[in-house]
């Protein structure tokens, strides 16, 4: 545990610096909130979830006629792991056979690393793994699957052109007939132009269902943890596009603000599953709402 904590907190540092050192020495005042007001902005926490956490730690003080600084810091962190144990919420293998995955995320969220971090994960917990390369524009990325497929034990479903909503199908069909655990099938980050990204994810989650009835079994969002407010405009237009079930957080390592968890959690409470918190396989971790605002507020 140590390690990966040391790396979230390294990550997080300069939002923890921000939000910890208003506290010392001050004086409950105005400008102490406007401090805090400040740097909860600037850590991404979003304009919402930065009123909610203000005025909910304003009446707290008032409740509990707290009159040291280091006590309304307390309060803050007892606030933020409130606001966000709810996205707390662990990924339960092992329900269907095949339990179907969908992953969608914008290029360069981290969707192609975290699929191999998830693919890992599954396996060290007993699943055998198919994956369908269902990101059909990108052929170089297509070929890098497969061999990074065969080094590590995954069954990549890829196709030389056409229909990723196709490729899903045969991916979920095919890992009936082997009786693998868990198919994710990869999805396109953009696509040209003329084409909707949504109504291609639609399509594939719509053929999908004509595999396996009740697939996809879960439907998650790779976002880049880094990118604000963008990151909750993603979830939002993909939630309402495909009805989310599930996030990853990347880059919650190097110089992450954080506070997009907040914001997620006040504006679209979608669950988070995982953070990612480095570039290695092993670099993804069940999100914990208390080791989060640990690393946050410490
Ligand atoms: P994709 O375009 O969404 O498939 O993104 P990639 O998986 O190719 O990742 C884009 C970049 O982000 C790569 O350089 C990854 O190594 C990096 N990356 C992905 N996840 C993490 C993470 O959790 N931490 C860090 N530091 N880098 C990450």
């Amino acid at each position: 545990k140590s390690s990966w904590m040391a790396r979230l907190k390294a990550g997080l540092s300069k939002t923890s610096t921000n939000l910890t050192t208003l506290f010392v020495g001050a004086r409950i005042d105005e400008e102490l909130y406007e401090e805090l007001e400040t740097a909860l902005l600037m850590a991404d926490a979003g304009v919402e979830a930065t009123q909610f956490l203000l005025n909910s730690l304003k009446r707290r003080v008032k409740e509990q006629r707290l009159t040291d600084a280091a006590q309304v810091k307390t309060a803050l962190r007892s606030l933020l792991t409130e606001l966000l144990t709810p996205l707390q919420k662990p990924l339960v293998l092992g329900r269907e056979q095949p339990l179907v995955l969908m992953i969608a995320g914008v290029n360069g969220a981290g969707k192609t690393t975290t699929i191999g971090k998830l693919a890992k994960h599954m396996q060290a917990h007993g699943q055998s793994v198919l994956l369908a390369a269902g990101d059909t524009f990108r052929a170089a990325a297509r070929e890098q699957l497969t061999v990074w497929g065969e080094r590590n034990n995954v069954t990549v479903i890829a196709q030389q052109s056409g229909d990723p909503a196709a490729v899903a199908f045969d991916a979920v069909n095919s890992a009936r007939a082997r009786k693998t655990d868990v198919v994710m099938v990869d999805t396109a980050g953009r696509l040209p132009t003329q084409l909707h990204l949504m109504d291609e994810l639609k399509k594939i989650k719509r053929v999908t269902a004509k595999a396996m009835a009740s697939a996809p079994h879960e439907v998650l969002l790779v976002i880049d943890g880094n990118t604000g407010q963008n990151a909750l405009t993603q979830v939002q237009a993909f939630d309402d596009a495909l009805g989310l079930t599930g996030l990853v957080v990347t880059k919650l390592d190097g110089t992450a603000k954080g506070g997009v968890l907040a914001a997620i959690a006040k504006v679209r409470p979608v669950p988070v599953y995982f953070i990612g918190i480095g570039e290695k396989i092993e670099d993804l971790q069940p999100f914990n709402a208390e080791d989060f605002v640990d690393a946050l507020l410490s």
